[in-house]
């Protein structure tokens, strides 16, 4: 089976909506397991994007398995830093590595279009099912496939035009990341997880020379303020140049009423996102983009659905507990918490690292 121009009209087995690193993954399988993929993506590359940039163990062996190597900086464990506390928990001899979100589009862009698979430019913004296809529309173009993995963030489109989309969460809970990147030598070889009273900062160490700070908190959090309230880490930033401008994402919780929709199936951020503060967004995504491709191999998408709740089952429970916490009076016992029972905090980083 291969992509082709059928009666002038793109034509494939499967399209990909989104070239982000989950629409990648999934063109990547589903080329491996013999079809005929096209991706549409409406930026062109290498994309950025507001990440914390940590690919836990799972997701950069992920990443191995679909012949994809980025560049970036080891990190070997998880530390919860507060004003007054530490602990720190290392991967049982795995590793992690962070890698800027454009040398991870680069890297696998770079492998799509060794496969040969077709990235096409264009913003989807309509869908038709019927008679066993999907037709998929965008300005200036269209394409016709057997099935559709979309891949299209946290704010899809293609969720909404489904009709998978559940309402969002109240304004009071939606918590929002922004990010910038420092001209600064890695501290050590740990992402750090700084608590404050409202806002979790994370420092992932990008390469020999740099780290990405992400902000995790509520709507409207200024970078430059909410920096200068952590002490420890405006000293090791003092006077480090700014290497990216500040980007944001969010609301960070999106929720959806099912996975699969006819021939479409909802994959990463679109198919759901509970929040970045345990940052395995990535391997969860990696996870669902095989396991799309396998439901689709077997011609079963049922079996997706399925697939979805296993590969999301801790990071819906175990991060939605965290993040409930996180936004309760316990805030302020969290490090405390993990402090006391560093065994309890490793199983649980390890557990979101697989
Ligand atoms: C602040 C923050 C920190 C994070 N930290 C981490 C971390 O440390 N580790 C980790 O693993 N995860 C982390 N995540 C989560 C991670 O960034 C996401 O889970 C990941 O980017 C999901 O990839 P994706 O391909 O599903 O979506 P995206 O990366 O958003 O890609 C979607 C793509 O679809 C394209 N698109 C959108 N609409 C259309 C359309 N209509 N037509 C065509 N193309 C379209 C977009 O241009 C984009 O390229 C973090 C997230 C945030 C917000």
């Amino acid at each position: 089976m291969s992509t082709g121009h059928g009666s002038g009209a793109l034509d494939a087995d499967v399209l990909v909506v989104g070239g982000g690193p989950v629409g990648l993954a999934a063109a990547i399988e589903a080329s491996a397991a013999g079809f005929g993929v096209l991706v549409v993506e409406q930026r062109s590359g290498p994309i950025d994007k507001a990440c914390g940039e940590g690919l836990m163990p799972g997701a950069l062996a992920a990443l191995h398995r679909l012949g994809v190597d980025p560049v970036g900086h080891d990190f070997h464990g998880i530390a919860y830093v507060s004003a007054t506390q530490r602990v720190e928990h290392r991967f049982d001899g795995d590793v992690g590595r962070g890698v800027r979100r454009t040398v991870l589009h680069a890297a696998m862009a770079d492998r799509v279009a060794e496969l040969r698979i077709p990235v096409l430019r264009g913003r989807v913004g309509a869908l038709t099912q019927g008679d066993g296809r999907v037709r998929v529309d965008w300005e200036g173009g269209g394409a016709s496939a057997a099935w559709v993995i979309a891949a299209d963030g946290l704010h899809s489109t293609v969720r909404r035009l489904v009709g998978c989309e559940r309402p969002p969460v109240r304004a009071a809970k939606r918590r929002f990341g922004i990010r910038r990147h420092f001209e600064v030598a890695p501290w050590n070889d740990l992402v750090e997880v700084h608590w404050t009273p409202d806002v979790e900062a994370y420092v992932t160490p990008v390469d020999a020379g740099s780290v990405g700070v992400a902000l995790l908190g509520p709507p409207h959090v200024d970078f430059d303020e909410a920096l200068a309230r952590i002490p420890e880490l405006s000293r090791r930033l003092a006077g480090a140049a700014a290497l990216s401008s500040t980007r944001g994402a969010g609301p960070l919780r999106q929720r959806t009423t099912r996975r699969v929709a006819g021939r479409v199936l909802l994959a990463g951020d679109a198919s759901g996102y509970v929040d970045a503060l345990t940052g395995e967004g990535l391997r969860v995504g990696f996870a669902q983009a095989r396991s799309a491709v396998h439901s689709i191999a077997d011609g079963d998408p049922s079996r997706y659905e399925r697939a979805w709740s296993r590969d999301t089952r801790d990071f819906r429970i175990l991060t939605s507990a965290l993040v409930a916490a996180a936004r309760s009076p316990l805030r302020e016992r969290i490090v405390p918490a993990a402090v006391a029972s560093p065994a309890l905090f490793g199983r649980i980083v390890d557990r979101l690292a697989r």
